[in-house]
C-alpha cells in the first residue's frame, strides 16, 4: 500500500505564502518518478487564522497556490468529531463525510511551515504527542534553530565562530527613559556601527534592520520589540553570504556550498522575494579548503542544535581574512523548486523528488529509533 503523507502547510506566520509554494513543489515531487507508486498526498492546510483544513479546501489551495481568503461567506469552523478527527464545517460546497480524511490515516507527516508556529517546535510538539513520524527536527532542534539567542549559545558551546552580539529583552526596550539610553550605551560599548537588530524568532529578514547611528539603533530596537520579546543586536560584517544544506539524522550528509549575491544593502525581505533581485551561485566559487571548512561547520551546527532531517546553514565568509562566521541554521528552509536548499542538493546529485523521498525515509527512521 502507498504511504500516506500528511503535507502540512500554510500556517500563521509571515511566511504563509512561501509555505504554500514549498508545499506545491513537494506535492508535485511526490507524484513524480518512483514516488508516485510509493506515496499518496493528504494535504492539510493551516489558514492564516490558524484553522486546520483537511478537506477539499486544502486541495484547492494546493492546486491554485492562492491562500484562502477568509471572507464572511467562506468562514469556516473546526469541529471535533467523535473519531478524534477534525472536520471543517460551514463551507457551503463542502460535504465533510466525502472530502475529509481522518488524521489517523496519515503514515508520516511533512510539515512545511516556515517561521513561528511551524519551524519553532510548536507543531513538532503536537506531532510528537500524536506519536507519528514527521519530517525534520523535533521540539528541541526546532526551538534552538528558531531562537537566534539560544542558537548562538548552542553554537558558542560547540566552538563555532560567530560575530559579536548583545541579547536584549523587550522589557529593556520599553523601560523607563533613563534605562533605555543605558541599554543603547551598553550596545555601543560592545559593538561598532553598522550593526544588525533582529527579532530573535523570525525568518525571511522580517523585522531586521541595519543601523548606522544611535537614532537608527533606537528606532530598530523599538521596531524589533514589536515582533518579539527577544531581540539580538549583532556586529555587522562585510562578507560573502554562503549557505550549505544538511540532510540526514545522526550522521548527516552535506551538500556543495552555494552563494547569494544581490545589489541591495543586505539580504532583506524584498530581495528574498522579488524575482531577479538575488542570484544564487551553485557551487560557489571558493577554494576547496574553505568549502571543507564550511561543510564541517554546517555539520557541527546541525549537531549543536540537535537538528534532524534537513537544515540550511548560513555563513559569512570574509574573503580578505579567510574568516568564516556562522550566521544561523534554518531547520525548515524555503523548499520551492527554486529555493537554495533543493538547488544545493540538485547540484550535489540528489534530485528534488529523491530529496523528498529521502526526507520521508529519515523521518520514519528517526521515529523507529525512538519508539
Ligand atoms: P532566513 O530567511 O534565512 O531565515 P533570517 O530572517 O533568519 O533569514 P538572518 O539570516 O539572520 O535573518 O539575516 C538576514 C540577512 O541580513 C542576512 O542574510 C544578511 O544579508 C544580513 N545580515 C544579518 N546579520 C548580519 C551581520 N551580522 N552582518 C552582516 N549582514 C548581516
Ligand atoms: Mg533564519
Ligand atoms: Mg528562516
Ligand atoms: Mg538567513
Amino acid at each position: 500500500a502507498k504511504q500516506k503523507v500528511g503535507l502540512l502547510f500554510g500556517g500563521c506566520s509571515g511566511e504563509h505564502e512561501v509555505s504554500i509554494t514549498s508545499a506545491r513543489a513537494i506535492a508535485s515531487a511526490l507524484q513524480q518518478d518512483e514516488n508516485k507508486t510509493k506515496y499518496e498526498v493528504l494535504p492539510v492546510y493551516i489558514d492564516k487564522n490558524g484553522t486546520w483544513q483537511s478537506s477539499n479546501l486544502a486541495q484547492q489551495v494546493l492546486e491554485s497556490g492562492e491562500p484562502l481568503l477568509l471572507t464572511e461567506k467562506r468562514k469556516t469552523t473546526v469541529v471535533k468529531e467523535d473519531n478524534n478527527n477534525l472536520a471543517v464545517t460551514g463551507f457551503s460546497s463542502l460535504t465533510p463525510s466525502e472530502q475529509n480524511f481522518s488524521y489517523s490515516e496519515i503514515d508520516v507527516w511533512f510539515p512545511i511551515l516556515h517561521g513561528p508556529n511551524g519551524e519553532d517546535g510548536t507543531v513538532q510538539g503536537l506531532l510528537s504527542l500524536m506519536n507519528v513520524p514527521f519530517v525534520g527536527s523535533g521540539v528541541l532542534g526546532s526551538a534552538l534553530g528558531m531562537d537566534k539567542i539560544a542558537m548562538k549559545m548552542a553554537f558558542t558551546q560547540a566552538g563555532l565562530p560567530q560575530v559579536k552580539y548583545v541579547a536584549v529583552n523587550r522589557s529593556q526596550v520599553y523601560s523607563s527613559p533613563c534605562i533605555f539610553p543605558k541599554l543603547c550605551d551598553d550596545i555601543e560599548a560592545k559593538l561598532d556601527y553598522p550593526c544588525f537588530v533582529k527579532p530573535a524568532n523570525l525568518g525571511s529578514s522580517v523585522g531586521i534592520a541595519k543601523v548606522r547611528s544611535r537614532g537608527e539603533l533606537e528606532e530598530a530596537l523599538d521596531n524589533a520589540a514589536s515582533y518579539d520579546r527577544r531581540i539580538v543586536v549583532e556586529a555587522g560584517v562585510t562578507a560573502r553570504e554562503v549557505e550549505c544544506a544538511v540532510l540526514g539524522n545522526d550522521n548527516p550528509k552535506v551538500s556543495v556550498v552555494g552563494e547569494i549575491t544581490f545589489e541591495s544593502d543586505f539580504y532583506d525581505y524584498e530581495t528574498k522575494y522579488t524575482e531577479g533581485a538575488a542570484q544564487l551561485h551553485i557551487p560557489a566559487d571558493l577554494s576547496p579548503d574553505v568549502v571543507t571548512k564550511i561543510q564541517e561547520m554546517a555539520t557541527q551546527a546541525f549537531i549543536a542544535v540537535d537538528a534532524a532531517g534537513l537544515s540550511r546553514v548560513d555563513f559569512f565568509y570574509v574573503e580578505e581574512t579567510g574568516e568564516v562566521f556562522i550566521n544561523e541554521i534554518n531547520t525548515l528552509p524555503g523548499f520551492t523548486a527554486t529555493s537554495m536548499y533543493p538547488q544545493l542538493w540538485a547540484a550535489t546529485g540528489v534530485s528534488f523528488p529523491q530529496l523528498v523521498d529521502n526526507l520521508i525515509g529519515f523521518a520514519v527512521e528517526r521515529y523507529n529509533e525512538n519508539n
